[in-house]
């Protein structure tokens, strides 16, 4: 399986070469050059798989350049009870008015990103071994990325992460979890400004070659192909834990912001999985909402960008959104690099004319929820289900009901665990509330901090790398 980019004027690559470069050199996005098909008698097969069986299976479609043993042993000492809670490592469970429930929010920094984090770290630490050679990761993090790409890649030998945060923008949780840290290879950055600023940061160091190359820089934000992929996994796990058989369909609702995850579920769709719709949920910034229901691109620059109540999801520039873009206009770089150079213009762009296809063809909708919503929703469930749903999965439930059909089945993912952030739990369902946490983390925000901050600038930032790799 060779990989491209979206926007064709790169080489294509290896999976090994894709996993360490994240974005290709013309600036687009990596993509396999087709997607692998599924038939019905394999699918029917893989119903009663465990979840790293069904991975294996799946990556090994896309890891073509790792023997099938080496990537077994790097999938089995991944997705593992010890690291994700349960045997299943992403349970279903239903509530009571049939919504159902994926947990991805069950590894160690309790949010989705560990699913594909973990094994990212693993496949790292692979292919350096094997190439005898090291990495520094730059990131940028609204919150989950970031705690999620530490706990990966600490302690990994040749490996070191610079990851960028917005300064103040992020629960006490979510700051405790990345900051506690103390491994030497961890260097978290908070910069003076929003999530998006810091993810621009990040492009102008990933765009600079020669520092690139100098510094071994690569990246596992949410645009690197390696966490796609893994995220495909769970959207199968899911599909076969909420059916009894392969006729049936079913529908995802993912909360979503950098497009990452619904992406993976596009593409687990494009393989044949009978997925019927797949329902985008945004918060108030709800640049994916606008498009999915007008056809309008209209990315915001930071000072158009709220700080919510699920923070994860404050992006109005979804940097996963080129790929699935290049899926829509058939595989066309030359347009795709014509509709990103209006995006980075500031002007977004206008698909109207093929939302009949966005919808029908691919299956997307959309749906937004706001604050009220999001405290409304979780404190419904509480009262009905008895249970606590963080702020991002209450999104999703509250999109899900509202865009379902009579007789659709949804699967809602739940990309984090209540626990991370707690003020709005207790908004919502009252200060004495009891939020269950995993013994581990219960002094979390005890432990000292370790952080330095930065000014919204990349030569800034670019002199903090050097500054720790120079010596
Ligand atoms: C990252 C994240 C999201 C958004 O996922 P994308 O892949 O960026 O669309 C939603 N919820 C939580 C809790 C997250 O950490």
């Amino acid at each position: 399986m060779k990989y491209i980019s979206t926007r064709g004027q790169s080489a294509p690559k290896s999976f090994s070469q894709a996993l360490m470069a994240g974005l290709a050199e013309d600036g687009g996005l990596l993509l396999p050059e087709s997607y692998p098909h599924i038939d019905a008698h394999t699918l029917h097969d893989w119903r009663s798989l465990s979840y790293p069986e069904l991975a294996l299976q799946i990556i090994s479609l896309f890891a073509t350049d790792i023997p099938k043993t080496d990537l077994k042993a790097i999938i089995d000492k991944t997705y593992t009870k010890e690291i994700f809670g349960t045997e299943e490592i992403t349970p279903v469970r239903t509530l009571k008015d049939g919504i159902k429930i994926e947990a991805l929010s069950n590894g160690p920094t309790l949010a989705f990103k560990d699913m594909a984090m973990q094994l990212l770290g693993n496949l790292f630490e692979y292919v350096l071994a094997r190439e005898n050679r090291m990495l520094n990761i730059i990131g940028a993090t609204s919150g989950d990325t970031g705690s999620a790409a530490e706990y990966a890649l600490r302690r990994k030998e040749r490996v070191n992460v610079f990851m960028l945060s917005p300064y103040g923008k992020m629960s006490e949780f979510q700051r405790a979890q990345m900051y506690s840290l103390h491994e030497p290879n961890i260097f978290n950055i908070a910069v003076r400004g929003m999530f998006d600023d810091c993810q621009d940061i990040v492009k102008a160091l990933q765009n600079d070659h020669a520092f690139k190359q100098h510094y071994h820089l690569s990246t596992v934000n949410s645009i690197n192909w390696g966490r796609i992929m893994a995220q495909i996994v769970y959207y199968f796990k899911g599909y076969f834990a909420a059916t009894n058989s392969n006729e049936q369909k079913v529908s995802f609702c993912v909360p979503s912001g950098n497009f990452g995850n619904v992406l993976a579920g596009h593409i687990a769709r494009n393989m044949g999985l009978p997925i019927h719709r797949l329902l985008v949920a945004t918060n108030e910034n709800d640049v994916l909402n606008e498009f999915f229901t007008s056809g309008h691109y209209r990315p915001r620059d930071a000072a158009h960008t709220f700080v919510t109540s699920s923070p994860s999801m404050d992006i109005s520039k979804a940097s996963n959104f080129e790929r699935f873009i290049y899926d829509v206009l058939d595989h066309q770089p030359e347009e795709v690099r014509h509709l990103w150079q209006q995006v980075s213009e500031g002007k977004g762009f206008d698909l109207n004319q093929l939302m009949h296809k966005i919808q029908y063809q691919f299956g997307f909708a959309a749906g937004k929820s706001v604050h009220a919503d999001r405290v409304q929703t979780i404190a419904q469930v509480y009262a009905e289900d008895g249970e606590i749903i963080d702020p991002h999965t209450a999104d999703g439930v509250k999109v899900a009901r509202e865009l379902r059909d009579i007789g659709e089945v949804i699967v809602c993912l739940e990309t984090a665990k209540a626990a991370k952030f707690a003020e709005t739990i207790r908004e919502a369902i009252g200060d004495d509330i009891n939020i269950p946490r995993p013994e581990k983390l219960c002094h979390l925000e005890d432990l000292p901090q370790k952080v330095t901050v930065l000014e919204n600038d990349a030569q800034a930032v670019k002199e903090f790398v050097q500054a720790q790799l120079d010596h």
